[in-house]
């Protein structure tokens, strides 16, 4: 299982960087996060000795059970799903980068957590950019709130956008919904402070990644691909 993960992740990491390329940067500029909430701890450890030391799990108890059972002081945890305040305790001290936040109470939640930890949480603001209206994630006046609330939230750090791109589109629209993420963390860039700094663009999975990466992605989260052929069905 392993070598056939290693292989999976070098191909992965040849297309993102040839992508990169395209794009004008290089290879260290993008953050491949491998999704593993398709696999138990044992493939999920596997995947990370095949050279992925991001991973991604969209269930916040999936991943302290993933947390406590895999003990690699260098693996970094993103939580890529929805998160429930009353989750926020437990996720935050284990979680390197919580991508989907969603709401201002979460926000408050998040730097609560923060408080007690003597540390800021860093965080993306998820944005809704697919026009699915049962999708998660701030709509744009929304997210211009969130950045203005957030700005009084010293214990956490909001690093940058999260988005998905609606499901079965063709590459045009697809493009289109990732550059629109792009232009939104363009456009409130500027307004910075000392605990907001958008420089991430999470975006991107096993089927637009690409596309992603040459519209912006700095961070992927790309799942299936890599357990192709390791995955049951
Ligand atoms: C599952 C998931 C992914 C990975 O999807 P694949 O198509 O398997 O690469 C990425 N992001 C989120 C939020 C997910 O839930």
């Amino acid at each position: 299982m392993i070598e056939k993960l290693r292989s999976n992740v070098g191909l992965v990491r040849e297309r993102i960087a040839a992508s990169a390329k395209r794009s004008g940067r290089s290879a260290d500029d993008v953050t491949l996060v491998a999704v593993t909430k398709y696999v138990d701890s044992v493939v999920t450890e596997a995947l990370f000795q095949a050279g992925c030391e991001d991973l991604g799990e969209n269930r916040p108890q999936v991943l302290w059970d993933k947390a406590d059972a895999i003990g690699q002081p260098d693996l970094k945890w993103h939580l890529i799903g929805h998160l429930q305040r009353n989750k926020v305790a437990r996720t935050a001290p284990i979680t390197s980068l919580i991508h989907s936040v969603d709401s201002n109470r979460l926000l408050n939640s998040i730097n609560s957590v923060g408080v007690d930890l003597g540390r800021p949480i860093h965080v993306l603001l998820e944005a809704k950019i697919s026009g699915d209206e049962a999708k998660h994630g701030y709509d744009e006046p929304g997210l211009a709130d969130a950045l203005e609330y957030a700005t009084s939230l010293k214990n956490v750090h909001v690093s940058g956008l999260m988005g998905m791109a609606g499901l079965g589109l063709e590459e045009s629209e697809t493009r289109q919904q990732f550059a629109h993420l792009r232009e939104l963390k363009e456009k409130y860039a500027s307004q910075s402070s000392a605990n907001i700094e958008l420089k991430e663009l999470s975006m991107g999975m096993s089927n637009d990644f690409e596309w992603a990466i040459e519209e912006g992605a700095t961070i992927v989260r790309v799942g299936s691909l890599l357990l192709e052929g390791v995955l049951s069905n």
